[in-house]
């Protein structure tokens, strides 16, 4: 039996092939589950010629983080492809460029990367929730945000946000059975990671974690998105799971 036999799952931030989303996807379907994808705006287009490479091409409905009429329909708009969602992935990532200058960074320049970054984790939760049963599964993706990386700024002060979220989420929906996990990735070359000014400066990473890192695959990280959505961490909530090599286990 595969590990998400006969479960249904909504995926978040697939852009490019290069996207975490597009691996969870892949992943998930090839280990059993049905995918339905969200993207956003102008990037819609793009999500849906990707949506046609995965093993099985996945509907695509819209969503857009900053929007809350989005999260509203949410649960109507799926429910036109499914009635029932046992697992769903947060993979949206996003912070103006100024953000990424922490003394000079406006509220301007916060504001969105709080919004679409880590208050988006609690809506997407409430969007989703009327479709979700007992044994259901929130993911999302972080990178470790307990310390102040270089040149991650406000988009890390947003990670931390981000952390906190998935641990009240944790809070309010373990009394419906509805568990909520985070999967702290190592760096890895995606649209999101470009965006970053100083993400160069992670490329020593493999260098400094035991098992090694590898920037260029996002498959460790997929996976272990995919195990947190299966049956086999039903007493798991709240938690992040580090999938970055070791990197966080050991001084330099
Ligand atoms: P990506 O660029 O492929 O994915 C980011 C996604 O966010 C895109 O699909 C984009 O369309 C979506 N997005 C941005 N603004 C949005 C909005 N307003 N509404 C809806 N969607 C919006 O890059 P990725 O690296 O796969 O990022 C996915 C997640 O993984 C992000 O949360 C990112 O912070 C996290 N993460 C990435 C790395 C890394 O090094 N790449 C490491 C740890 C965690």
């Amino acid at each position: 039996m595969a590990l998400l036999d006969g479960k249904t799952i909504l995926v978040t931030g697939v852009l490019t092939e290069s996207s975490i989303a597009f691996h969870v996807a892949r992943l998930a379907q090839e280990q059993g589950a049905s995918v339905v994808l969200t993207a956003f705006g102008r990037a819609a287009k793009i999500t849906s010629a990707i949506a046609r490479r995965l093993p099985q091409a996945a509907p695509v409905i819209e969503l857009d983080a900053s929007n809350q009429e989005d999260f509203d329909a949410l649960s109507t708009r799926v429910g036109e492809h499914t009635d029932q969602l046992d697992g769903v992935l947060h993979s949206i990532g996003f912070a103006p460029r100024g953000a990424f200058d922490f003394m000079n960074a406006s509220w301007e320049d916060v504001a969105p990367a709080l919004q679409i970054s880590a208050y988006s984790l609690k809506a997407l939760a409430k969007g989703a929730e009327p479709l979700m049963k007992p044994g259901g599964a929130l993911v999302g993706l972080t990178l470790d945000a307990s310390i102040a990386w270089p040149g991650y700024d406000w988009m890390g002060v947003a990670k931390a946000a981000f952390e906190s979220t998935n641990r009240y989420c944790a809070r309010d929906l373990g009394p419906k059975g509805i568990r909520c996990n985070l999967v702290a990735a190592g760096p890895i070359r995606t649209t999101a990671a470009k965006s970053i000014p100083a993400f160069d400066r992670f490329a020593q990473w493999g260098e400094h974690s035991p098992l090694g890192w590898d920037i260029s695959d996002p498959s460790p990280a997929a996976k272990a998105c995919v195990a947190l959505m299966s049956d086999w961490f039903p007493a798991t909530t709240g938690e992040i799971v580090h999938v970055d090599g070791g990197f966080h286990a050991v001084g330099d």
